[in-house]
């Protein structure tokens, strides 16, 4: 499901269609680190929680990731207390988490662990708490990589730097025309970085460039902005909003709407909301024929103008049998995601004479939570019967309704 504690990448997650190849050489994964506990910033949450133009940093920092076309698996390694926290920060983007160390060193070299079966040819690591990268920082510093063996983005010291005693009396004028002050994205071939921390372990290095460093290897400095700032004190947090506002242009809100049928079949259980209920029959169909979640899909590649299910996901491709359908869904929001929306709300009606599905409202709720990232308050799921009228009154099979709203921006 959507957001769980993996042990190993989710294929529901990697190799989705269309996107860069997962493992292997030329593959890039990035790592992105949100374990800290940093409550500096002000709040009652850790900064890379906090909300900065009504969204949250996480989410903003992750979707830069998830959307470049040049990463295939996205990382995020948390805090083991926030693991409700951070999925919900991070919203449908197809990520993975896992549990960060006792230093961001550690908490890196754990995301890098979890990469071991996978095998990236490069991995990107960057500070959740930087929201303002974008896709040209990403792109540059990873070209550098490639050409260069690692690369940090950074800017060029511009103002003059002074070295001080004791008490703050200058003692020199360093000279700043070879002085970069180093940010996040690093890039690094995998293999080399992995190495490179298990060399490092007990250290206290501050950057993954300095652990890069430490093995030997060669790291190029690369363009990052000075927007490309980490939130670390209020002000910065105050800044970032300010600039997350600015940035925003025109919203439109669009209304998606989808409706699928499955036919009950032989079978022992049927699933309805990516929960399996037991039943006297199946449902029939390609996939798991959840019904619910195809309805879902279709709502959402409704709002987007994306076509239908069957255009994404055609029946004819065998790699579809028997698939667990919150794939859809998860494909479905992310192309909401690349396009710079959100899923809002949804309101799904379930039309079935049996099995009853009330007692199963509460645990279908919960997997459409975590699955959409929404809250409990924005999705609505109902069941009703047809008064014994028409198939699903006669039993021969059930139907789903689904009704979303996206805010995206108003480009068209
Ligand atoms: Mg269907």
């Amino acid at each position: 499901m959507s957001g769980s504690m993996t042990e190993e990448p989710n294929p529901a997650v990697t190799g989705e269609p269309g996107g860069a190849s997962a493992g292997g050489p030329g593959a890039c994964a990035a790592v992105i680190v949100a374990a800290g506990r940093g409550v500096r910033a002000g709040g009652d949450v850790p900064k890379q929680y906090a909300r900065i133009g009504g969204e949250p940093v996480l989410r903003r920092t992750v979707g830069v990731f998830a959307a470049h076309p040049a990463v295939s698996t996205v990382v995020t390694v948390i805090h083991p207390d926030d693991g409700a926290l951070a999925r919900q920060a991070a919203g449908p983007a197809p990520i993975h988490f896992v549990t960060g160390g006792a230093s961001r060193q550690e908490s890196v070299y754990n995301g890098l662990k979890f990469l071991d079966n996978l095998d990236p040819e490069f991995v990107l690591v960057h500070d959740a708490a930087r929201p303002f990268v974008t896709a040209d920082i990403v792109s540059r510093c990873l070209d550098s990589a490639r050409r260069h063996g690692a690369a940090a983005a950074g800017v060029p010291m511009a103002d003059t730097v002074k070295k001080t005693d004791g008490v703050g009396l200058v003692t020199g004028t360093i000279a700043r025309d070879r002085l970069w002050r180093a940010q996040t994205p690093q890039a690094f071939r995998y293999r080399d970085l992995l190495a490179a921390h298990e060399a490092a372990a007990g250290r206290a290095l501050t950057d993954d460039a300095a652990v890069a460093e430490a093995a030997g290897l060669a790291v190029a400095m690369s363009q990052g902005s000075e927007d490309n700032f980490k939130i670390t004190a209020a002000e910065d947090l105050a800044r970032a909003d300010r600039m997350a506002r600015a940035s925003a242009g025109p919203r439109v809100t669009v209304v998606g709407h989808g409706f699928d049928v499955h036919a009950f079949g032989p079978g022992g259980h049927i699933v309805l909301c990516g929960v399996r209920i037991a039943h006297t029959h199946g449902l029939e169909g390609h996939s798991d024929a959840d019904a619910a979640l195809h309805a879902l899909t279709d709502a959402i590649l409704g709002a987007l103008g994306e076509g239908d299910i069957g255009r994404h996901f055609p029946d004819s491709d065998p790699q579809w049998r028997d698939a667990a359908s919150d794939r859809f869904v998860r494909h479905a929001l992310g192309l909401a995601t690349a396009a710079g929306g959100r899923l809002v709300n949804l309101d799904l009606t379930i039309v079935c004479e049996r099995p009853k599905l009330q007692p199963h409202n509460d645990a279908m709720k919960r997997s459409l939570c975590a699955l959409t990232g929404l809250p409990p308050a924005r999705i609505g799921l109902k069941a009703t019967t047809t008064e014994k009228l028409g198939f699903a009154g006669r039993g021969e099979g059930l139907a789903a309704q689904a009704v979303v709203s996206l805010d995206l921006p108003d480009t068209v």
